[in-house]
């Protein structure tokens, strides 16, 4: 297969066609008019040369000859000029009665045939090929004492041939050197032009994942090329920002294996170093089912993640009842909420409708529920709060629990954030459940935000757009 040319190549060839066309276009213009031009100025000369010596033709004794004044000057030099090229011929015998020297020179003869011929068609230009060049003779027709004769003037057109045939010797020259030139020129500006695209393409070529945070240089010229760099390296900013937190997301689920995996390695050799009782064995194993269950949870919670966020999971777009399903969750949690010793209530504007997946904005819900009931002491309160604003349905829960610190709120978002880890050892969260709800909430269009107050409580507040009935 062919070698595809390059761009520069490509280019050169393409300005050098474009010259030689224009070029050639303006020559064969330039060509035209000259030719033209030098042919209608030669005719006009010889029309101005046969009126003129028509006025100085006499016939004496049948002869031909020019009578001028000898001391006129312009006189002179006109007959001088006039009577280079001329023939006088008697029409009736066909007889040549009187020729210029350069005429003589050149053999130009006409037969009587040819001076009968002239004479019908008279007055008319012919054009005769010589030795000398090409001739071109004007004949009209004389009439002098009763006879009648035919007289040829002209010029040669031998100058006229050699300003075009050196006309054309330079063309030859001029094209395709201007053709080269163009070459040469657009071969070097191609060069120059594409200079900075191969700098470029060197320094992309050198960035690689363990140096995303190379940029490459822009110019300031603020050219096709400096936006081409500016959008690589915005390009290049967002990969970055997303191979950070796969490191981050990879460290973490490493970081939130370890403490399980320890405990229940440590547990199980423990159990195997001291011969126990079946009762123990018992509860090392009930211990140990807790923390697989953990472990599957946080599995569970992260392979939802990962297929939420690949774009695998669908959303689906029903009618849900946010009061009804705030009221049912709620009764769901009370035993638990009960077994801590904390009150869970629920008051909510009837029939506040949003369009959404259920599943999902019951996972939502239950998430925030839960966390409420994980970090409120006993004896404290959680409350969820359904109501419709506009075109929006409010959800919040509200508690008064341990609260979160203010340097953690921009967090507890993210992925494997817990704000205080020695906290969360008490529960049995990773971190995962509220970048979940902040996804969900995001795909049905909605927002969520909280306030919060260290030691007196938490606020979440989602918002959905709803559906007025
Ligand atoms: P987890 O599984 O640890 O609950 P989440 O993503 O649900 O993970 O929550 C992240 C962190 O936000 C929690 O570890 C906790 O520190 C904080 N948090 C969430 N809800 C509350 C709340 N109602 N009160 C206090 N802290 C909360």
């Amino acid at each position: 297969m062919m070698k595809p040319l390059t761009l520069r190549t490509k280019l050169t060839l393409f300005y050098s066609l474009t010259v030689s066309i224009l070029l050639t276009g303006f020559a064969l213009i330039y060509y035209r008019v000259l030719t033209t031009g030098m042919d209608s100025d030669l005719t006009q000369d010889i029309l101005d040369r046969t009126s003129g010596l028509r006025g100085y033709l006499r016939f004496e004794d049948g002869q031909p000859v020019f009578v001028y004044d000898e001391n006129e000057p312009e006189e002179v030099t006109f007959i001088d000029q006039a009577t280079r090229y001329y023939q006088v011929y008697e029409i009736e015998t066909g007889q040549l009665l009187r020729e210029s020297g350069e005429l003589q020179n050149s053999q130009v003869r006409f037969s009587p045939a040819d001076i009968q011929n002239y004479a019908s068609t008279a007055p008319s230009f012919v054009d005769i090929h010589t030795d000398q060049g090409r001739i071109r003779l004007r004949n009209e027709l004389v009439s002098a004492n009763g006879s009648n004769y035919l007289l040829f003037v002209g010029a040669s057109m031998k100058p006229l041939e050699e300003t075009v045939d050196s006309f054309l010797e330079g063309l030859a020259w001029l094209i395709p050197s201007g053709v080269l030139l163009a070459a040469i020129a657009s071969w070097f500006m191609a060069g120059k032009a594409l200079e900075p695209v191969a700098a470029l393409g060197k320094a992309a070529s050198e960035i690689v994942v363990s140096r995303l945070d190379r940029r490459l240089p822009i110019q300031g010229t603020n050219d096709e090329l400096d936006q081409l760099a500016i959008q690589f390296n915005d390009t290049l900013a967002r990969l970055e920002k997303a191979v950070d937190e796969m490191k981050q997301f990879t460290a973490s689920i490493s970081h939130e294996w370890r403490t399980p995996l320890a405990v229940l390695r440590g547990e199980a050799e423990v159990a195997l170093m001291q011969t126990s009782s079946p009762e123990q064995y018992r509860r090392v194993l009930a211990s140990q089912l807790e923390e697989f269950e953990k472990l599957t949870r946080m599995i569970n919670q992260l392979l939802t993640l990962a297929r939420a966020e690949s774009g695998e999971v669908e959303i689906e777009q029903e009618t849900v009842d946010l009061s009804a399903m705030a009221q049912k969750l709620t009764e769901d949690l009370e035993p638990v909420a009960s077994s801590k010793n904390l009150t869970l209530s629920c008051n909510s504007a009837p029939s506040v409708t949003v369009c959404g997946d259920p599943g999902w904005l019951e996972r939502v819900v239950l998430n925030l529920l839960d966390n409420a009931i994980k970090f409120t002491p006993a004896g404290g309160h959680v409350n969820v709060r359904v109501s419709q604003n506009g075109h929006s349905a409010t959800l919040e829960v509200q508690d008064d629990g341990i609260g979160i610190p203010n340097e953690a709120l921009p967090h507890i978002f993210e992925r494997f954030y817990r704000s205080d880890p020695s906290r969360s050892d008490r529960s049995e969260g990773a971190g995962l459940g509220l970048s979940l709800v902040k996804w969900a909430v995001d795909q049905h269009h909605g927002s969520i935000e909280v306030e919060s107050t260290p030691n007196k409580g938490s606020r979440f507040r989602m918002k959905l757009p709803s559906i007025i009935s």
